[in-house]
């Protein structure tokens, strides 16, 4: 695990060298499992993240408490991240206005007790999503979160327009505020970097959740351009984004490129995580369907429904994924554990 300190240094470094983390969802130890193994055999530090909706159904189905199930895949992540030579950051994804008090704030608490007895942080950084609330209302809410986030060492990660599309249970718009302004981005800094702490933006360029068929948005990573260049000549190089790229599954290579040499240094990866998990499982199935199922009043094979038998297959699949994720992200060894 990386702590505060050490995380924003690789942030700052992974700016600096026109590379990013991945940001891996994960709703399972067998997920998170498979995301340690990826980023570790890529030699790369990177990012594991629990959604509201994932937190919810690791809490178990009819809990539903997403805050539980975050926790419960959290301390798994802490104990095994020892065993890799890599840093391994911890985030929250997209929590909308009305699930702060179930998710965000839960979690803040659960970090504040812990560091009160000395302890390390439960989460390194949590995203609220206020990108369909109006510009002023989410920076009203972020700023009260950074400022309490700041004094926890705690990264806050914020959105600015809509992206498109669909993610858990929160859907997009699919025109309006696809392309976030410089002038939006400037009030961004204008708001929030006298507090201190340190936060990410996710400022959309035509993203969409999920994965759609090429040209149903047009991405523009030059408004990420744009918005840096707005704000370096306003308040000066120190106030640079840190920029996350949301809804990128199914992007092409030139345009991942292009936004980390504009200061993407996180990108959320989720549906192409669950494709490759759930193509392993399906093969299994397929080439064993006699074995997982009891044909005709046979037995079946033991060996073939085992769970461990398709969900190792399912945790290899999806960390070669995260290893493709790494690469596309130019991350390959730029891991800073010992260096
Ligand atoms: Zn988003």
């Amino acid at each position: 695990m990386t702590d505060f300190k050490t995380y924003c240094a690789i942030l700052d470094r992974a700016r600096a060298g026109h590379f990013a983390l991945p940001a891996v969802n994960v709703t399972s130890l067998t997920t998170a499992n498979a995301a340690l193994r990826g980023l570790a055999e890529s030699k790369a530090d990177g990012i594991i993240q629990v959604s509201t909706g994932g937190g919810a159904f690791a809490s178990w189905t009819a809990l539903k408490d997403s805050a539980v199930g975050a926790i419960s895949i959290a301390e798994h992540v802490h104990r095994a991240a020892k065993r890799y030579p890599i840093y391994v950051a911890l985030h929250t994804d997209h929590c909308l206005k009305d699930k702060l008090e179930k998710f965000v704030n839960p979690l803040v608490e659960e970090t504040e007790k812990r560091r009160a007895n000395g302890k390390p942080n439960l989460f390194t950084g949590h995203m609220f999503d206020g990108s369909n609330l109006s510009l002023d209302e989410n920076l009203e809410i972020a700023e009260k979160l950074l400022a309490r986030f700041a004094k926890n060492d705690l990264v806050l990660e914020i959105e600015t327009g809509a992206v498109g599309g669909e993610e858990d249970d929160v859907v997009g718009e699919h025109s309006a505020k696809l392309y976030t302004t410089p002038e939006d981005t400037l009030e961004v800094a204008r708001r929030l970097n006298p507090i201190g702490g340190r936060y990410l933006l996710a400022a959309t360029f035509g993203n969409v959740h999920g994965v759609y068929k090429p040209g149903h948005v047009k991405l523009r990573p030059n408004v990420l351009k744009e918005c840096q260049e707005a704000v370096v000549r306003k308040y000066g190089e120190g106030a640079r984004f840190y920029l996350v790229f949301h809804g990128g599954s199914g992007s092409a290579q030139s345009e991942i490129h292009e936004s980390l040499d504009y200061g993407v240094v996180k990108m959320n990866v989720d549906t192409d995580m669950q494709y490759a998990f759930t193509r392993a499982v399906a093969g299994h199935m397929f080439k064993s369907y006699d074995g997982v199922l009891k044909v005709d009043g046979d037995v079946g094979n033991k060996k073939a429904y085992d769970p461990r038998a398709y969900l190792a297959l399912a945790e290899t699949s999806m960390a070669e994924r995260v290893k493709k994720a790494v690469t596309d992200l130019r991350g390959n060894g730029q891991t800073m554990f010992s260096s």
